[in-house]
């Protein structure tokens, strides 16, 4: 069906672990983003971030709270089905075999006029013009860690989903270029509900809130201007 619609999401005094039965990595964590907000997850190396991304998409096992999403337990959704339903950028780009074109329309719904579009957005499309176009074949010779990341984003726009999950997509980037792709993603995901992992606090300051997380713990949980 349609859900999630609005893309309400919601960690109630969640404590999840990657086995069941194993210690738990995320302990007593709560916090809502309203639909459509951005939401930053920040701490330090192995505090629980990614953790916390991929209990939306049960990887992990939730063993005491809920995460409901629009009202509903994910609990009740099998994982395989969930995953489906949001767009979820890992921190290493996936690419698939194949050219530039299956990988920014793996379902072959865009014109050529409109994949070049979305390369443009992504600034991406002078260089594979100068190399093959959509059609050269995508691997490490062709393109960079970050360059890798930019053909991801700009599948993500041409098909967007209502929940979008990324974990330091950017973090390959220089500088200048991570500005230009978060003013992107801002302005490109208006209605779409955003939780995105960053290491640095800075990079979060266009988001609604930010979760700060520490030993599977939230610390805090406010605007990032306050924090
Ligand atoms: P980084 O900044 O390095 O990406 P992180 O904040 O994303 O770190 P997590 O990857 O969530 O941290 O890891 C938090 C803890 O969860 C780790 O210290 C580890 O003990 C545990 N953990 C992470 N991944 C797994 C896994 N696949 N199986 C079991 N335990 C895991
Ligand atoms: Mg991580």
């Amino acid at each position: 069906g349609d859900w999630p619609s609005s893309g309400r999401v919601t960690f109630q005094n969640v404590y999840a672990s990657y086995v069941a039965g194993a210690i738990d990595v995320l302990e007593d964590i709560s916090f809502t983003v309203e639909a459509g907000q951005k939401v930053g997850i920040c701490g330090r190396t192995g505090s629980g971030k990614s953790s916390l991304l991929s209990a939306l998409s049960r990887v992990l096992q939730v063993s005491r709270g809920s995460i409901t999403i629009d009202g509903l337990d994910i609990n009740c959704i099998p994982p395989d089905v969930l995953r489906e339903k949001f767009l979820a950028l890992p921190q290493d780009a996936i690419l698939v075999p194949g050219n530039v074109r299956e990988n920014l329309d793996p379902g072959a719904t865009l014109s050529e006029s409109e994949c070049i579009i979305y390369l443009q957005k992504v600034g991406l499309w002078e260089f594979l013009k100068a190399r093959g176009g959509l059609d050269a074949t995508v691997n490490e010779k062709l393109l960079s860690a970050g360059q890798g990341q930019l053909l991801v984003l700009g599948r993500a726009l041409a098909h967007p989903k209502q929940v979008i999950l990324m974990d330091e997509i950017t973090s390959s980037l220089d500088s200048k270029t991570d500005y230009f792709i978060r003013n992107l993603i801002q302005d490109n995901f208006k209605k779409n509900t955003i939780v995105k992992v960053e290491h640095k606090l800075e990079n979060l300051l266009e988001c609604d809130k930010v979760v700060v997380v520490s030993n599977g713990r939230l610390q805090e949980y406010d605007n990032p201007r306050v924090l």
